[in-house]
Order: C-alpha cells, then structure tokens, then sequence
C-alpha cells in the first residue's frame, strides 16, 4: 500500500511508544504462546478470562485497512489452528475473536490486534449477552444491502479465487437463519445478514457455509475470507451509518452466550454511550500462574504452521485500487486509497 510521507511518520511515531513492538522485538517481556515470522500472540496481562491471548502482526499496523492482502491471509488463516491450540491447551468448549476498531469501541492499543477468549459454559463472562435493540431504519438497510454486494465484486475482481462463481448453495444448518432474515450478501463460502436479534441498529452477522460451530474446522484461506468479509463489512458500517467505530465478535462452540454453539461473525457498529458500552471488560490481574497457563497452550501451539501452498490462490493486493461507494444506485462515490487511510487514522485518535 501507498502511504504518504505523513502517515509513515505518524505510524513511526506509534511504534516508539508500542508496548507490543517492544515485546516483539524482545525489549520486554511477555508471555508468548505462539510465535513464527510474521505473526505472535501472548497471554493479555489484564485477562478477561483464564487464557486470553492477544494475536498480531509483528509488523505495527494500526488497522486492518493497512494490512498488505499476503500478511492479512497469513494472520487470519492461522486463526483456526491457534483457536485449536489454545481451547486444547485451556481444555474449554468454546472460543471467541474479539477486535475493536477504533477508541470508543475499546481499541486501547494502536499495534492492531485480536483477542481470543478461551470459553465454555459457566464461566461467568457476561459482556457477550446481547439484548435486542432497535432495527435499524430502513432507508440506511437499503444502503447496506446496495452497497456490500458492489464492495465484495470489486473485492473479487482485483483479487480473483478459482472457487468463486457466484452466491453457492446455502446449508442445511443455516436454511432457518436464511429464511428469516435479510441477506446483504453471499457467495460459496460466507453469508453476510441483518441480524434478526440486533444488539445495535445496524448489527450484521456473518456465517461460515462450511461449518456450523468450530472455527477450527476452517481451512486458512476460508478463514481469511471470512474475517476479510467481516473487515470490509466493519468498514461499510462506519461510513454508510456514520457511526464512531465498530466490535468485529466471532462466537464459536459452546459458551452460556452461545447455547447452540454456533459459528458466527457479528459485526457491531459503536457510538458513544451505546447500549454496548459493557462489552469491554475491566481490566483485572490474572487470577491463576500465568507461567504455567502458558506453557500448557504451547504444548499445543507449537504445531500451528502458515503453509502457503495450501492457498488455493496468490493473493491479489486488499486495497491498492479504489472502493466504489454509492449511496444511491445510480451516484457513486469513489475513495481513493488515501482517503481510506486518513479515515482509518482518524478512527483510532
Ligand atoms: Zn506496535
């Protein structure tokens, strides 16, 4: 990607104070449980729950929006294979993938991260339990359902996948959730909906095709779909309803917020004092020997590897060309690369 002289500077200045570049470059420690050239994750110092890891690039990249598409599919094709190593060495049911984009949706951290909660029934994590708000207004439903279909071909043209013919067959385990709600997009591999249980005006839920409840069941490039589908949606949701930022939450297998133990991506769009405002936890000391926490998930880990040639394409580059943007059908509103990228830095301010 082309980033003006400004930006680099800015992004030159973030790393001096980063606590995780000085982790990452050894200058301080930290309880690593997995680690190869591209990526790291290590035991959160303030766990939500017992083995919550925070998973990044090692190079600094305040937003998905930056990520070169090469490093982005390393990142999150790795995602079922770590979530694996880290129920496996917790011994839980469940797991979740957390990402906040932007302060106000609880991003503390400009190193872009995930953060992945080791889950299982009784655990006493509540922030996840969502209530059913307001649907969001029709006029702005229609800018989503127009507008997501348009992202995703321009998505597929500069990046084509031999896989990739149209919107596929919808499974059996999703026909129910299909027919109930309003689809805003699918192909093979993913279904993108308006939740029919919103927690926010705008809440979209994004469905794997290939599997019902374990993420570990993905393979690394349906895994990379699937959180790129998540990414570009989180991005249609800040600029088609103006909101401040955005919760990217994937559920998987069986936790109290999760009874079915379901797969599924929710996509939350953040306002100031919304009627999210508890899913970020507060930060606590670890209750248990976080030494020992994290060799048991590296007993597992270790077998966790980015294997490049299972890829069933080169990726193409995410964001080197425009997305086109319409509001209307027949007015399109074009950003530009750099556009996108000064947006995305106001975002994390
Ligand atoms: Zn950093």
């Amino acid at each position: 990607m082309q980033l003006t002289p400004e930006i680099k500077a800015q992004i030159e200045e973030q790393k001096k104070q980063c606590v995780f570049c000085k982790v990452i470059s050894k200058e301080m420690e930290g309880q690593i449980v997995f680690e190869d050239d591209k990526t790291i994750a290590l035991l959160d110092i303030y766990p939500a729950v017992k083995g919550h890891t925070v998973y990044m690039l090692k190079e600094h990249y305040p937003l998905p929006s930056f990520i070169p598409a090469e490093d982005f599919i390393h990142k999150f094709g790795l995602i079922p294979q770590l979530a694996k190593a880290v129920k496996e060495g917790i011994l839980t049911t469940g797991v979740n993938v957390f990402i906040s984009l932007g302060g106000v949706a609880g991003q503390q951290s400009p190193h872009f991260l995930a953060h992945l909660l080791p889950r299982e029934r009784d655990d006493k994590f509540y922030n996840f339990e969502f209530k059913k708000g307001k649907q969001i207004e029709e006029e702005k439903g229609k800018v989503l359902v127009q507008n997501f279909p348009l992202m995703m071909a321009n998505f597929f043209q500069r990046s084509p996948a031999p896989w990739h013919q149209g919107p596929g067959n919808v499974p059996g385990f999703l026909t129910p959730i299909y027919e109930k709600a309003k689809v805003l997009y699918e192909d093979e591999r993913v279904l993108c909906l308006l939740s029919s249980l919103p927690a926010v005006p705008g809440h979209l839920e994004i469905y794997s095709k290939e599997a019902e409840r374990n993420i570990e069941e993905l393979s690394p490039e349906s895994s990379a779909h699937l959180f790129f589908t998540a990414s570009l949606a989180a991005t249609l949701i800040f600029e088609a309803l103006g909101v401040q930022g955005t919760n990217i939450l994937l559920k998987s297998g069986f936790s109290d917020d999760n009874p079915k133990g379901r797969l599924v991506i929710n996509i939350l769009p953040r306002k100031q004092n919304d009627a999210l405002q508890n899913i970020i936890w507060q930060p606590q000391q670890p209750t248990y020997d976080v030494k020992e926490i994290a060799k048991r998930i590296k007993d597992y880990s270790w077998k966790v590897k980015y294997k490049k040639k299972e890829l069933e394409r080169k990726p193409g580059m995410i964001s080197t060309k425009p997305i086109v943007f319409s509001e209307r059908k027949e007015e399109k509103r074009i950003y530009s690369v750099d556009e996108e990228i000064r947006k995305a830095i106001e975002r994390v301010k």
